[in-house]
């Protein structure tokens, strides 16, 4: 298959920092569309991916799964997207279109999905090169519409942060009366409590930082619950319908368990690995809470998210970046000190 080298940034060990490179592209095949990347967020997988914290990392990798681009050429056989149209791409790039997750518009938990960075790139061969690059070719089907209104650097987040939140407000079913808390305020909270508040619920954050109490408000936060004071956590207790975690390490699961309401779930987004302290099943049992788990979304949850973000002129709140400060950008996100999401302007490559 015919490739074309492209300009990236990535990493090539676990300890070193992202830095230029070239990788393959594939010529667009029939069904293929292939975009110049506008802008790419900046995801917290990101940085777990460049430092091998799941232990998976194949090196080099190119990271990014929150793309806006333009459509630059197209297979011959591509209906969805035409040259020009401005699209989007998010975690996943295909998948097996057959078993029962792929036939329930559920992809993101299909077997054989391919992530866009890291996954098996079953074209080349290799492992799939994500957004930090000028330049992407995606099977069609993959491919998102953006919607006319928005800013397109705040829309990218919404391709991982945002759905990765939305799944979970959609699959719980939450709307109006709903009483939903959001643990964590960085990329994922922020859309988190952007999304809840618009579709109608009661929000609450709980955050270690209270100098981010009057952001998380502006956002759509009703209260915030400094999660480190136990009078606060104490005073919380059965309440909320639907707990959304988005802390990328291991924590207490516990305190938050005894906010749910009986019946609620706590939904982890964000930590992946054993939990330390281990889950008390006490309030689990007495309460019928759950604690359960979501990841990204599908397709057309996406294309929904999306459409509903237009609607509600949602979009993310982000610093935009150039590609050659990426490092420093990694270094604050591991001091949760990004409001709340960064960008890079691919132009800067
Ligand atoms: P982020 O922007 O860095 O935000 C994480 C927030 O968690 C921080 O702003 C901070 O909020 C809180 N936090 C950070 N470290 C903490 C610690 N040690 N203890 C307690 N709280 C801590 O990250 P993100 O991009 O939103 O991603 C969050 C997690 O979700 C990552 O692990 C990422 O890999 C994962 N993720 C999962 C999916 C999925 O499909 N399930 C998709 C995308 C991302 P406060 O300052 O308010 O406490
Ligand atoms: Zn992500
Ligand atoms: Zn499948």
């Amino acid at each position: 298959m015919n490739t074309k080298q492209v300009k990236a940034y990535g990493a090539e060990t676990k300890e070193s920092d992202l830095k230029p490179m070239h990788i393959p592209r594939r010529d667009p095949q029939a069904h293929d569309v292939e975009l110049q990347i506008l802008f790419c967020g900046v995801c917290h997988s990101d940085l777990h991916t460049a430092k091998n914290d799941w232990g998976m990392t194949q090196y080099p990798v190119v990271p990014g799964h929150e793309i806006v681009g333009k459509v630059t050429r197209i297979g011959s056989a591509t209906t969805k997207h035409a040259v020009g149209d401005t699209v989007a791409v998010g975690c996943l790039v295909d998948s097996c279109r057959t078993c029962g997750s792929c036939k329930n518009d559920l992809e993101q938990y299909c077997p054989a999905r391919v992530g866009t960075y890291g996954g098996h790139d079953t074209y080349l061969n290799t492992p799939t090169h994500g957004g930090y690059s000028n330049r992407i070719v995606v099977h069609e089907d993959f491919v998102l519409r953006v919607p006319n209104n928005l800013d397109l650097a705040g829309l990218a987040p919404v391709l991982c942060a945002g759905i990765t939140s939305w799944s979970p407000l959609r699959h719980w079913k939450v709307g109006k009366g709903s009483h939903v808390a959001v643990v964590g305020l960085g990329g994922l909270g922020h859309m988190a409590l952007k999304l809840a508040h618009a579709l109608g619920a009661r929000v609450t954050l709980f955050s270690r930082s209270a100098h981010k109490m009057a952001d998380a408000k502006a956002l759509g936060a009703d209260e915030v619950i400094i999660s480190t004071d136990d009078a606060q956590m104490k005073k919380a207790a059965n309440q909320f319908d639907l707990i959304i975690d988005t802390v990328p390490y291991a924590h207490d699961l516990n305190p938050y368990v005894g906010t749910l309401a009986i019946n609620g779930t706590l939904v982890i987004v964000g930590y992946l690995g054993p939990l330390d302290p281990m889950l008390a099943t006490v309030p689990m049992i007495t309460g019928r809470r759950s604690v359960a788990g979501s990841l990204i979304g599908g397709i057309a949850e996406t294309q929904e998210l999306l459409d509903f973000c237009g609607e509600h002129n949602i979009t993310s709140d982000i610093e935009v970046i150039p590609m050659q400060e990426i490092n420093t950008a990694y270094e604050r996100m591991l001091k949760s000190d990004v409001k709340y999401r960064f960008v890079i302007d691919m132009e800067s490559l």
